[in-house]
């Protein structure tokens, strides 16, 4: 089973070295992390096996690389610096702020069900149809959703509505004091050069620059230059990978939604289609192409089908130049549940029409457009065979790199017991947990008699949930080992607390001696490809042979030599990073030449001779 909570990602990521909190001398920076040793090849990999996909696999896509600046202009015309914007509100009581959208989506059915019975009120209370059979209709709570989502989002007219309809503070589960929800833009503000203006001064625009918050319009910048230097016909595409940068109101869930993140998004444009020949793909057919890739994609790096989905965007939710945009979802563990790693989106010739200053009056019209009188080109098209100009179409599939690690990382993540722990010993357990959970009370009534929280040494609230917690994992024993062994180190509510410090040693043991966690990774995403040991790190024949196999190995794939414990924690510690196989040199080897090579899912163990082992390798790896 995949991983149950972000937590067990979180506290592995932390202790192996994949993401830590981004300037943490200084108390981290709001949703801003660091990939550390782990993390960084996790991310290659990834960037990696989507490159392939994208630009070697096929002969139809370019890759390019853009700067993260460019002319503001280019935010002017594409539409973001006036619409890249959330809808935000504002709990005036406890003081949490929230995307309208997601405050929409945690609330509980009874409310749905009103704000979804407001927006059809006119209709009913004028006979145009039935409060049953608007029910009917959209009978699912998504597709309530999907329907209110933007009705209620943007919506500064209908101040009120969230405070008359009790919308419920998923922080506190009671219903709210909310503001009118208000735009926010993402977009992130520099400046090119020294300048000292006052915000919205001419001096100030003329030098202000925005971080890009996808990378798309830089594809779109080169789109003539790539034509025209690899002398592309349509259709083909250009893909490129890098930063980009949103101030999200609410990120959160750990790398799933952070103000500085990577994306990977490939433009592929098309014919228009009445410029299409005989037998030539439709946009639509090159859209359900491209998601039935992307999907085949994630698929094949080892994502389940049971936790991959395709959802079709509803009209609602579609910007209004898209024809057509379908997210594929991940089942994410814990309360985060479905999420989007990727949107395969058909936006037609919105965005080279957006920066051309030749477009067709009625094109313009068409795409809800101005004319565009600061761009010095048209990013259009010569058709040979039609003797004819024009724009052409894109399809977008748009995925982003980090979350797509975040997303491997929960499917890989496996916890299995390996050895069924002494009745007696979780029995000693469970009466000191107990034991825990009572002193843990003292605290919090301490903490409850000061009266200012600035002064108090433990947060009572958090206490209370900690307490919970570890009883409910604790009432799961031994299955909860390794859940309760993260609890006891990273719960906000056992912070400071002394019997949960005598605990910790004991758990962790235990959950050591039993229970081994497996990075399910598909080799070619695992950070390290094979570990090299010496069965005694005291015999330096063995020392030797291991270093030499290991320094081989590296010509090809990231392998790494460790002698620093005994082979069984050493097994323990690759499976925690998902490295696929492990060598061990033993006695043996000095006499016939051969060493263990052990299979990180099966644990299966084979002998294989010196000789063949990069081959065999290679070949397991599926590197070749
Ligand atoms: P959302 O509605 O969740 O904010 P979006 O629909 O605006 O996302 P896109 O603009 O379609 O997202 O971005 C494409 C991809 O980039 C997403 O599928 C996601 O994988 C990634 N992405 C977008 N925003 C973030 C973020 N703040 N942090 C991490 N990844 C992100």
């Amino acid at each position: 089973m995949p991983a149950r909570s972000l937590d067990q990602i979180v506290s592995l990521s932390k202790r192996r070295g994949f993401v830590f909190p981004g300037s943490a001398a200084y108390g981290g920076l709001g949703s801003f992390w660091d990939y550390g040793p782990l993390g960084a090849e996790l991310m290659r990999n990834v960037k990696d096996a989507w490159w392939k996909a994208m630009t070697w696999d096929r002969d139809d896509i370019e890759g390019v690389d853009c700067a993260i600046l460019m002319n503001r202009k280019v935010w002017q015309h594409s539409g973001h610096e006036a619409t890249f914007s959330d809808p935000l509100v504002d709990n005036k009581t406890t003081k949490k702020r929230y995307r309208a959208d997601h405050l929409l989506e945690a609330q509980p059915d009874a409310v749905l069900e009103k704000l979804f019975l407001l927006y059809h009120k006119s209709q009913i209370e004028t006979g145009k149809y039935t409060k049953e059979q608007a029910l009917e209709w959209y009978p699912t709570r998504e597709a309530k959703l999907a329907l209110i989502r933007q009705a209620f989002c943007a919506a500064k007219d209908r101040f009120g509505i969230y405070n008359d309809l009790k919308v419920i503070d998923p922080a506190t589960g009671a219903p709210g004091d909310w503001t009118a929800p208000r735009s926010f833009n993402l977009m992130f503000q520099t400046h090119v050069g020294p300048v000292e203006a006052a915000p919205g001064t001419e001096e100030e625009l003329a030098s202000r620059v925005y971080l890009r918050p996808e990378t798309a319009q830089g594809i779109f910048m080169n789109f003539k230059n790539v034509l025209d230097s690899s002398r592309r016909k349509l259709p083909f595409g250009i893909a490129q990978i890098g930063k980009a940068f949103r101030n999200e109101i609410t990120p959160g869930n750990f790398t799933f939604r952070t103000r500085e993140f990577e994306q990977m998004e490939l433009e592929f444009f098309i014919k228009p289609p009445q410029f299409l020949r005989e037998g030539e793909k439709t946009d639509e057919q090159w859209h359900a192409e491209w998601v039935d890739a992307r999907y085949r994609w994630w698929i094949s790096l080892g994502i389940d089908t049971s936790r991959l989905r395709k959802r079709a965007q509803d009209k609602s939710e579609l910007a209004h130049y898209a024809k057509a945009t379908t997210d594929l979802e991940y089942l994410f563990p814990g309360s985060l549940g479905w999420g989007e790693v990727e949107g395969v989106a058909n936006r037609t010739d919105f965005d080279l029409s957006a920066h051309s200053r030749e477009v067709p009056e009625a094109d313009l019209k068409r795409l809800k457009l101005e004319a565009n009188k600061d761009s010095v080109t048209t990013l259009d098209y010569f058709d040979t065979e039609a003797k004819a100009r024009y724009i052409p179409w894109v399809i977008e599939p748009s995925a982003g790199a980090t979350r797509a690690a975040l997303t491997f990382l929960c499917e890989a993540y496996h916890e299995e017991m390996v050895k069924e722990p002494p009745q007696a010993e979780i029995e000693a357990l469970k009466t000191e947990i107990d034991a825990v959970i009572k002193n843990a009370d003292k605290k919090k009534k301490d903490a409850e008699k000061e009266k200012d929280p600035a002064q108090r040494k433990h947060d009572p609230v958090a206490i209370s949930a900690f307490q919970a917690a570890l009883a409910e994992a604790a009432s799961r024993l031994p299955a909860s080992l390794m859940e309760i062994d993260t609890m006891l180190e990273d719960h906000a509510g056992a912070q400071n607390l002394e019997p949960v410090k005598k605990l910790k040693p004991k758990v962790n043991k235990l959950a050591e001696d039993c229970v081994r966690v497996v990075l399910k990774l598909h080799p070619k995403l695992a950070p390290v490809k094979v570990a090299v040991f010496p069965l005694a790190r005291n015999k330096p024949e063995l020392v030797d042979i291991a270093q030499r196999v290991s320094r081989e190995l590296r010509h090809f794939c990231k392998a790494i030599y460790d002698d620093s414990a005994g082979i069984g924690k050493l097994y323990r510690r690759q499976d925690e990073i998902g490295t696929p196989l492990c060598v061990t040199v033993d006695h043996q080897t000095l006499e016939d030449n051969m060493v263990t090579v052990r299979d990180r899912d099966t644990m299966d163990q084979v002998r294989i001779s010196l000789e063949q082992l990069p081959h065999e390798i290679r070949r397991r790896l599926q590197l070749h």
